[in-house]
């Protein structure tokens, strides 16, 4: 099963995409990883969803990795008593910890922590950012705003509070709950929403307890302050850019895109570009010309991933959408001037055995004719390595574990394979030619590059590269062992 595309797609599953053949037919158009939003459906659906995608990896024999993305700190106001309101610009309104219905004066805005934090001056967007209000006066219980940009308020609006860092678990009761539920199902990776330092991530950690890899979602300006510590507490990191968009003028996004992508590869760590990529086709068969051009843009600055939210959860389109991400994919990446630029921004700092076996490999399988780089891994450590170098040539992860190989789904360009357990040096060329082999990239005639650690399953001992053929005959007469 030769996959030709590198950048891969995070499909999130909803209403519209609930049942085995749709699921299915997403991941024969291309989906590499699914999403389940912890935000909406309930735990039997996401249970339900999660046994469909594993019986699709079953079926189809790959495999595929599974996201649960957690809801996190979001801030709601209250209830209305008539319906909705229209907030007027100018005009004061106060947000209060009284319970009591809402009016064109007031609502309820339910945490204290937010008010304690507030300030004169400080900036809250509701509903998306549509109304914007600046804090006048504000005390233990109430904030007095001054309405900036006006607009209709109604029942349980999101509230974003850009420009104050938030005294707020990373955690709500709720996620604690959902974790710990989408860990027991078993789920490849975990995303954090609203995440605000490092500490949010190494919490999560503790509760995961290894059972999920970690991604942190930047969405908020105070996650962009701190991305360095949050980047060296993650596993992976989503550029959300909805509630990024929201929280910081739209038109700073495209520019902490860009630098968040480069720090990832740099640090050979998968970051996906999310939301509205192909927002069009929730309703339409055929994207934008600009959305084209995002998805585009995002894959020639090298994201390890692209993502579809209401596009593949809840549009007439789910499909049509993969299959538009998967050909602009297959379009951007036989362009020479994303070879150009893949290379002109690699990594060319070193400092460690694996950095040098890494760029050896890139560097020998571009010179000579080979058909593919295949490392073994362990922790999936080495293969994010390959990945970082973003070589020509196909990578292939061979693990003998299953849960690495599934978390790898996610990482540019590697297609993962799980073998039996490897403790001589020749079986491992062996299986590496046979994967190969299988995976259509090689035929008996084509040379592969190795790289392995010996001893085997020793994690973080990346000590051997090869060049080898293809031919299992030629390996047994001839190879180490
Ligand atoms: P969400 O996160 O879809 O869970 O809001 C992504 C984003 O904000 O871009
Ligand atoms: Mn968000």
């Amino acid at each position: 099963m030769k996959s030709l595309r590198n950048v891969k797609i995070v499909a999130t599953l909803g209403p519209a995409s609930n049942d085995y053949e749709t699921i299915r037919a997403l991941f024969e158009a291309g989906a590499n990883v699914f999403r389940l939003n912890m935000s909406h459906g309930d735990h039997e659906e996401i249970r339900a969803r999660h046994a469909i995608i594993r019986q699709v990896e079953k079926d189809t024999g790959r495999p595929i990795a599974i996201l649960a993305d957690l809801q996190g700190p979001k801030l709601r106001c209250g209830v209305f008593a008539n319906g909705p309101h229209e907030l007027k610009d100018g005009a004061v309104f106060r947000l209060d910890l009284d319970a009591a219905e809402g009016d064109a004066t007031r609502v309820q805005l339910p945490h204290p922590e937010i008010f304690a934090a507030l300030e004169p001056g400080a900036t809250l967007l509701v509903n998306d950012g549509k109304i914007r209000l600046e804090v006048l006066e504000c005390g233990a219980d109430f904030a007095d705003c001054k309405v900036i940009a006006g607009g209709s308020i109604s029942n349980r609006k999101g509230v974003n509070v850009p420009d104050v860092v938030l005294p707020l678990a990373a955690l709500s009761e709720k996620d604690r709950k959902d974790l710990e539920f989408v860990c027991q199902l078993g789920v490849d990776w975990l995303a954090l929403s609203f995440v605000q330092r490092a500490e949010d991530v190494t919490e999560a950690r503790d509760l995961a307890k290894g059972r999920a890899a970690i991604l942190s979602k930047i969405e908020k300006p105070t996650a962009v302050k701190c991305f360095e510590e949050i980047l060296a507490a993650s596993d992976g990191i989503m550029v959300a850019r909805g509630d990024l968009g929201v929280e910081l003028p739209v038109h700073a996004v495209p520019p902490i895109q860009k630098r968040l992508v480069r720090r990832c590869r740099a640090a050979a760590k998968p970051v996906i570009v999310a939301t509205q990529m192909l927002e069009s086709m929730i309703e339409s068969p055929v994207p934008t010309r600009a959305e084209v051009s995002d998805v585009a843009t995002a894959i020639y600055e090298g994201a390890d991933a692209v993502m579809l939210s209401a596009e593949s959860a809840a549009g007439g389109y789910p499909v049509e959408a993969v299959t538009t991400m998967h050909n602009v994919a297959l379009e951007v990446e036989s362009d020479p001037t994303y070879r150009d630029i893949m290379q002109s921004t690699r990594n060319v700092t070193r400092s460690t055995v694996a950095d040098g076996i890494v760029a050896s490999a890139r560097e020998i399988a571009e010179t000579a004719d080979i058909a593919a780089i295949c490392c073994f891994t362990q922790s999936g450590t080495t293969a994010a390595l390959v990945a970082r170098e973003r070589p020509r040539v196909p990578i292939i992860a061979i693990t003998p574990l299953v849960g690495v190989a599934r978390r790898m789904s996610l990482t540019w360009g590697t297609n993962c394979y799980i073998t039996g357990e490897v403790t001589r040096f020749k079986m491992a060329v062996v299986s590496a030619a046979r994967a190969a082999r299988d995976a259509g990239f090689a035929t008996e005639n084509d040379f592969i590059v190795v790289t392995a650690g010996v001893p085997f399953n020793v994690q973080g001992t990346t000590n051997i590269i090869r060049v080898a053929p293809c031919d299992e005959r030629l390996i047994i007469s001839t190879d180490l062992e």
